[in-house]
C-alpha cells in the first residue's frame, strides 16, 4: 500500500461555521512521509500547525487544532475527505482561523479531490490493531477490534422523533467512504443554533449547510439526503479526527454516543496501550512487515509524524478537554 498526495493545487472557498468569516482555501501536494499540515498563511511564513492528535486545543463544537498560538479550527471534515480517499501527504494554506464548511459535509472535497490523487514511492504506514481495547467515559463507549481494513460503526441516540437511535456501519475505503458517509451533513437543533448565535458561535450556520431539527422535524426544505443522516455524519466526524493519527487504522472501531472530545480520548488510550498495536507496511502482493516501535519513535520525533509514538505531554492524562 503506498502513499498518495495530489497532482496539482486545489481551491476552495467559503465560509467558517462558527466564525461567519469567507475563507480561501487552497490544498497543495506534499513530499512523502510529510503527513497533513495546515498553514495560516494570514499569520505569515512560518504559521504551520501538523494535523496531530497532540495539536488539538479545543473540542467543544468541532476539532480545532493549535501550535504556539496558530488555531486551526472545523478540521473535521476535511480530514475526514483525506482519509477517506486515502490522501496521507498535503499541506493545506488557509487564509483564517477555520476551515470552509461548504454544505456541512466532506462531499464537495472528496469530488475534487478524487480526481487529483496521485501515488507516490513510498509505503505506508499502518497501525494494526492486535487486541480489542474499550473506552468509556460518561454514556460514551467507544471500542476497536482487530479487522483487516478500517470498519466503523456508529450509534447515536437522541430523544427525538426524527433521530430517536441510528446506527450505521461501512468499510472506510475510497468508493464507500464517497456514496455512504462523505454526503452526510452537520447537524443541530433549533434553540442549541439560537443559544450559539447569542454566544457569538455557528455566525456562518445556515440551513445551506447544516440540518436543522425543531420539535416537529426538519427545517431543511429539502429534508434529509439519507433516512440515517446522523448517524453517518458522525462516522464522518470519527473518520476526520482519526486522521490525527498520522497513519491509517486497521480495526474496527464502535462508537456509542461519542464526540470530538471522546475521539481524542480514545486516541489517546490507543498510544497508551502499544501492546494492543503494532505498525505494519504492506506490499502491493499482501505481504506485511511489522515495524520496529522503538526505532520509528526516533524517527517519528523528527518528522512530526505519527504522533501517537511520541511521549505524551506532561499532564496530557485522559481527561476529556484535550490540550497537548
Ligand atoms: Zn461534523
Amino acid at each position: 500500500m503506498l502513499q498518495h498526495t495530489i497532482k496539482k493545487d486545489v481551491s476552495f472557498a467559503g465560509v467558517g461555521l462558527h466564525s461567519g468569516k469567507p475563507v480561501k482555501m487552497v490544498l497543495k501536494p506534499a513530499s512523502v512521509n510529510s503527513g497533513i499540515r495546515f498553514k495560516r498563511v494570514d499569520l505569515g511564513q512560518d504559521a504551520f500547525v501538523p494535523a496531530s492528535m497532540r495539536r488539538v486545543s479545543d473540542t467543544s463544537l468541532a476539532t480545532t487544532l493549535s501550535k504556539n498560538n496558530v488555531f486551526v479550527g472545523t478540521t473535521e471534515h476535511l480530514l475526514a475527505a483525506l482519509y477517506g480517499l486515502g490522501i496521507d501527504n498535503i499541506l493545506v494554506e488557509v487564509n483564517s482561523d477555520e476551515l470552509p464548511i461548504m454544505d456541512g459535509s466532506a462531499a464537495p472535497f472528496v469530488q475534487v479531490l478524487k480526481k487529483y490523487r496521485k501515488e507516490q514511492r513510498a509505503k505506508r504506514l499502518l497501525m494494526k490493531i492486535t487486541k480489542e481495547m474499550t473506552f468509556r467515559a460518561g454514556h460514551t463507549e467507544i471500542s476497536v477490534k482487530p479487522y483487516d481494513g478500517l470498519r466503523v460503526t456508529s450509534k447515536v441516540e437522541f430523544d427525538h422523533p426524527v433521530i430517536k437511535s441510528q446506527s450505521y456501519t461501512v468499510n472506510v475505503e475510497r468508493d464507500s467512504f464517497a456514496k455512504e458517509i462523505a454526503s452526510a451533513r452537520t447537524f443541530g437543533f433549533l434553540e442549541q443554533v439560537e443559544y450559539l448565535r447569542a454566544n457569538g458561535k455557528a455566525l456562518g450556520g445556515s440551513l445551506e449547510n447544516a440540518v436543522v431539527i425543531d420539535k416537529d422535524g426538519v427545517v431543511n426544505a429539502e429534508g434529509l439526503r439519507f433516512a440515517d443522516e446522523f448517524a453517518r455524519h458522525k462516522i464522518l466526524d470519527l473518520v476526520g479526527d482519526l486522521a490525527l493519527l498520522g497513519c491509517p487504522l486497521l480495526g474496527h472501531v464502535t462508537a456509542a454516543r461519542g464526540g470530538h472530545t471522546q475521539h481524542v480520548a480514545f486516541m489517546r488510550m490507543l498510544a497508551e496501550n502499544p501492546d494492543s498495536w503494532e505498525l505494519v507496511k504492506r506490499s502491493e502482493d499482501g505481504r506485511e512487515s511489522v515495524m520496529d516501535k522503538m526505532r520509528m519513535a526516533t524517527k517519528a520525533a523528527g518528522q512530526m509524524v505519527l504522533p501517537f509514538l511520541l511521549p505524551p505531554v506532561t499532564g496530557m492524562g485522559t481527561t476529556p478537554k484535550a490540550i497537548c
